[in-house]
């Protein structure tokens, strides 16, 4: 759920993108999503992708004269599935942490591609690409979930050096918990499409505060 009713139905996700709030949903779950912006400006239009658009707090590849015109987002290969979960602030609804996944299955059952993006760990979405390369090819069991998902805290691209940065270690398995299962309903198979981390946000919440910004799982 994103804001209250007025912010629902004003605010667009084009603004939510150009905004480039770091506890915004849409820059993770478009990072997931694997998708890609068009910009338009006087002298042209140029496309940029997901990964390449966050560059820091507040802070994207658009330039000055820009204007955010088009969002593509890839249609997802059959047997796909999308999972988005937030652990919100109580009080403003904004991300404490976030994680969205889009996983694709081969028909054998194992992981075809992974794409996984964590949000409000650092200046923007950041992918867990650690975690994304232990799922892929794997058969979706639990312990390959949980053998992923404790890879999250080594992600890269943007913003994962902010998670090294800030020494965060990566938690157990057993304190993490499925983000969704939603890929596996076409087929009646059970699926758990990744990773995160309750406990792992609640600790972040609370580690924010101190001067240390490490968490110790
Ligand atoms: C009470 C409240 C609760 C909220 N809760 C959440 C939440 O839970 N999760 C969440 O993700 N967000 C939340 N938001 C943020 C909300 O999603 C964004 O404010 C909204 O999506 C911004 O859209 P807008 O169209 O109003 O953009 P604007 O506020 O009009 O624009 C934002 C910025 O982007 C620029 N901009 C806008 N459109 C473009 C464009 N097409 N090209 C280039 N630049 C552009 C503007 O110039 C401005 O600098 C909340 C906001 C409020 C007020």
């Amino acid at each position: 759920m994103i804001g209250d009713v007025q912010v629902r139905n004003r605010g667009t996700i084009g603004g939510s993108i150009a905004h480039a709030d770091p506890g915004a949903d849409f820059p993770v779950i478009l990072t997931a999503l694997n998708a890609s912006f068009v910009l338009q400006s006087t002298s042209g239009s140029r496309t940029v992708a997901a990964d390449d658009f966050f560059i820091d707090f507040y802070t994207t590849a658009m330039a000055a004269n820009e204007v955010l015109t088009e969002i593509r987002v890839p249609l997802p290969t059959a047997g796909s599935g999308t999972a988005y979960v937030k652990l919100p602030h109580p009080a403003s609804g904004y991300v404490v942490v976030s994680a969205g996944a889009l996983i694709a299955r081969q028909p054998s059952g194992s992981c075809a591609l992974a794409r996984v993006a964590l949000g409000g760990l650092g200046s923007g979405p950041i992918r867990a690409m650690a975690t994304e390369t232990e799922l892929q090819g794997k058969p979706l069991t639990p312990e390959v979930i949980a053998a992923a998902a404790a890879k999250a805290a080594e992600g890269d691209g943007p913003g994962g050096r902010h998670l090294r940065e800030r020494g965060i270690q990566a938690p157990r398995s057993d304190r993490l918990c499925a983000a969704g299962d939603r890929s596996g309903s076409e087929t009646g198979g059970e699926f758990k499409a990744v990773l995160v981390m309750r406990d792992r946000a609640r600790l972040l919440s609370r580690t924010r505060t101190t001067d240390t910004n490490t968490i110790v799982f």
